[in-house]
């Protein structure tokens, strides 16, 4: 944009204040004024110099509401992305990770102990006989086991732990720098809690048990995350075969 397009631009927001320094102009320029009509002509520019300031007080105070309009939508906007988030790595029903991002962990722990050497290890539970709390109990019912069983669950694990929604009724814990014989004590007790509890739903009650299989990120044989699922899958599957209500580590079924 042109100077003179922004000055006429100028000229007609602040249409009295150019006014005022036209007077001003004026007053100053003019050398035959009586010292009456100069009073007379002073007065009128103090008189426009207040009206100036209580503008520039105004124009202050749109502008400080203005920022602190902005600042509460910038707020908002942070929360929102905030909750968004949230709903985008939590599983609806149980309130742990989902499954895309508990994966994810896993890649990034895995990626982690390949580069400092470090062990971790990774736990899949799966709940035994589900089908049958469904069956005998409806689905509703089921979906209100799984909800406290993970909570239960929940309880138990360190801050560094993460615990997440594998598929149905599985769930899946990385432990960083966890041996599986460490991970072996976190599951026996997890396996513990949940056998001891007595679940009340709509009048029933009910019990359930979990099994769980355990390995660790130590053996050399691990290319990449899929090999370490493999393992906790084989051996979940091991103690399934052994009678469910157990956990087992990998390394112990070769
Ligand atoms: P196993 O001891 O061999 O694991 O037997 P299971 O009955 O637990 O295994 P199966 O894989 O046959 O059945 C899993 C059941 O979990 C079947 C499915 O209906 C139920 N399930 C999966 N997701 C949900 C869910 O979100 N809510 C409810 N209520 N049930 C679910
Ligand atoms: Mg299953
Ligand atoms: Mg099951």
């Amino acid at each position: 944009m042109k100077e003179d397009e922004i000055e006429k631009i100028m000229k007609k927001v602040f249409k009295k204040e150019y006014a005022y320094l036209e007077t001003y102009k004026t007053v100053i320029e003019e050398k035959n004024l009586s010292p009456t009509e100069l009073l007379d002509k002073y007065t009128q520019l103090l008189e426009a110099y207040r009206m100036l300031l209580q503008d520039a007080v105004k124009i202050t105070k749109i502008g400080d509401i203005n920022q602190k309009k902005l600042f509460e939508v910038n707020e908002d906007l942070e929360q929102q992305k905030q909750i968004l988030y949230q709903t985008s790595i939590t599983d609806a029903l149980t309130n742990v990770f989902n499954r895309a991002y508990i994966m994810g962990v896993l890649e990034a722990e895995f990626a982690k102990s390949k580069r400092y050497q470090s062990t971790f290890s990774c736990i899949l539970i799966d709940i035994d006989d589900f089908k049958a709390v469904n069956d005998n109990y409806g689905h509703l019912v089921g979906d209100a086991v799984l909800v406290k069983t993970t909570s239960i669950i929940k309880k138990q694990l360190r801050v560094v732990d993460s615990f997440g929604r594998y598929g149905g009724e599985e769930f899946l814990i990385v432990l960083p720098a966890t041996k599986a014989q460490e991970a072996l004590l976190v599951a026996e007790k997890l396996r513990e809690k949940i056998a001891e509890m007595e679940f009340i739903e709509k009048g029933h009650k009910i019990s359930i048990s979990i099994s769980q299989g355990i390995s660790d990120s130590l053996t050399d044989d691990l290319q990449s995350q899929d090999d370490l699922l493999y393992k906790v899958d084989t051996a979940l599957y091991q103690a399934k075969k052994n009678g469910k209500n157990c956990s087992v580590i990998y390394k112990n079924i070769e």
